[in-house]
C-alpha cells in the first residue's frame, strides 16, 4: 500500500492537520495518481464545516492533477505516466451517463461524496473518509477512476489544469452548454469569484455584446472588466435588479447566480427579461430557501441549476484547455499558488476573499 502524505479535515471550522496514511492499491476500474497540483473550492469548506459529504475526519480537495502511478485490471482508457486532471467521478454505465449527462450520474453519491470507495471499501483505514470528489486531492497521492481521468498534454502545467476540475469550468460550462447564448445577447453574472468570473469568460467567449458582473468586492469588479465585464455592479446596490433591467433595455437574456443566497436569487429572476434564462450555481447550504416572485416566472422565465455546469469533461475541458491557449480564456489570471504544505493559510486567503482560486503545489 502506498504510504501518502495527506492534510485532514478533522474538526468544523478548524485548521486541517498533516498525517501519514496508508492509502489502497487500485482496483477494477480505480487509478492511482501521484498529486502536482490540486485547487481549493469553496465545497471543501461546505464539507469540512456541516453535515453534507463525507464524514470527517477526511480527505478533502476535489481539483487534483498529476501522473498516473498503476491503474487497476478493468482500466482501458489511461495508463502509468499519464499526466491527469481528476474531475468529479460519474460511474460511466448508467442512464444518465449514457445520455452524456456524467455530471447527474445516478451513482454519483457513492462516487464522490460517500467518504468510501466507490466498491464501498475504505480507502485509508475505517476511520478516515477518502475519495472525494472521487480523487481527496489533499494528498501526495490520490485514488481516482479512469472515467474522472482526463489526459492532458503532457506540456500542460499542472498547476493550471487543477483549476479546470470543478470550479472555473462549472461556470464556463453552465454558459456554453446550458444556457448557449447567441453573439449580441445580454449577460448578467452575480458573484465574480471562480465560478462567476468561468461564466463571464464564456460569455465573452461566446459573443455576448452586454456583459454585467455583480460583486461586493472592487478589485474583483475590476477584474472583471478586465476579463470582458462591459458593466460593473457593486452588490451592495440595493436596486441591482432595476439597475440590470435599464443597461439591458429590459432585462438580462441569461445570468448567473454563482452567489446563491436568498436575495441573490430573488435579484436573478427580477432581473431577466421576458422570455431570459438564468442558472443557479452558488451553494447556499442545505435547507436555504429563496422568495421568488411567482408572477415573474409566469412570463416564460426560466430557473434552473445545473451541477458542476453539465460539463461533459472529457470535452468541455480540453475545449477550454484551447481557448486558454488562444488568449480567449484566460482563467489563469485567478490563481493563486502555495505550496502544500501552506494549505491552512490558503483556505483562510479564500475564506478572507484575498485569492479566488488557491492552487496547491505538490514536490
Ligand atoms: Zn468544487
Ligand atoms: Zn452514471
Amino acid at each position: 500500500m502506498p504510504q501518502i502524505s495527506a492534510a485532514v479535515a478533522i474538526a468544523p471550522h478548524s485548521p486541517l492537520e498533516p498525517m501519514e496514511l496508508a492509502l489502497a492499491e487500485p482496483r477494477g476500474m480505480e487509478i492511482l495518481v501521484r498529486t502536482r497540483a490540486s485547487g481549493i473550492c469553496h465545497t471543501d469548506l461546505i464539507i469540512r464545516d456541516s453535515d453534507f459529504g463525507a464524514p470527517l475526519p477526511a480527505v478533502l480537495g476535489h481539483e487534483g492533477a498529476g501522473i498516473v502511478e498503476a491503474v487497476g485490471d478493468a482500466v482501458r482508457d489511461v495508463e502509468p505516466g499519464d499526466h491527469v486532471l481528476l474531475t468529479q467521478a460519474s460511474c460511466g454505465h448508467c442512464n444518465t451517463c449514457r445520455q452524456a449527462h456524467p455530471m447527474n450520474c445516478e451513482n454519483f453519491a457513492r462516487y464522490n461524496i460517500s467518504g468510501k470507495r466507490a466498491n464501498g471499501e475504505h480507502p485509508f483505514d475505517g476511520r478516515i473518509s477518502g475519495g472525494v470528489g472521487g480523487q481527496s486531492s489533499f494528498a501526495t497521492h490520490m485514488l481516482a477512476y479512469d472515467t474522472n481521468a482526463v489526459i492532458l498534454p503532457r506540456d500542460y502545467p499542472f498547476e493550471w489544469a487543477a483549476a479546470l476540475s470543478c470550479g472555473v469550468t462549472t461556470g464556463a460550462s453552465s454558459v456554453l452548454r446550458v444556457l448557449t447564448p447567441s453573439a449580441g445577447s445580454t449577460f448578467v453574472v452575480i458573484g465574480a469569484g471562480a465560478v462567476g468570473l468561468g461564466a463571464l469568460m464564456a460569455a465573452h467567449v461566446a459573443g455576448c455584446s452586454t456583459i454585467i458582473a455583480i460583486d461586493l468586492l472592487g478589485d474583483r469588479r475590476n477584474l472583471a472588466l478586465e476579463l470582458g465585464a462591459t458593466h460593473v455592479l457593486d452588490g451592495a446596490d440595493p436596486d441591482l435588479a432595476a439597475t440590470i433591467i435599464e443597461i439591458t433595455r429590459g432585462g438580462a437574456d441569461f445570468l448567473v447566480d454563482a452567489v446563491g443566497l436568498p436575495g441573490t436569487t430573488a435579484d436573478a429572476v427580477q432581473s431577466l427579461r421576458p422570455g431570459g434564462h438564468a442558472i443557479l450555481l452558488g451553494a447556499a447550504g442545505v435547507g436555504q430557501r429563496a422568495p421568488i416572485d411567482i408572477m415573474a416566472l409566469l412570463f416564460n422565465r426560466k430557473i434552473q441549476g445545473a451541477t458542476l455546469g453539465d460539463q461533459v469533461p472529457h470535452s468541455t475541458i480540453p475545449a477550454l484547455i484551447s481557448l486558454q491557449r488562444q488568449g480567449r480564456f484566460p482563467f489563469e489570471k485567478l490563481l493563486t499558488f502555495y505550496p502544500f504544505g501552506e494549505i491552512n493559510a490558503a483556505i483562510h486567503d479564500m475564506e478572507a476573499g484575498r485569492a479566488i482560486k488557491p492552487v496547491l503545489l505538490f514536490d
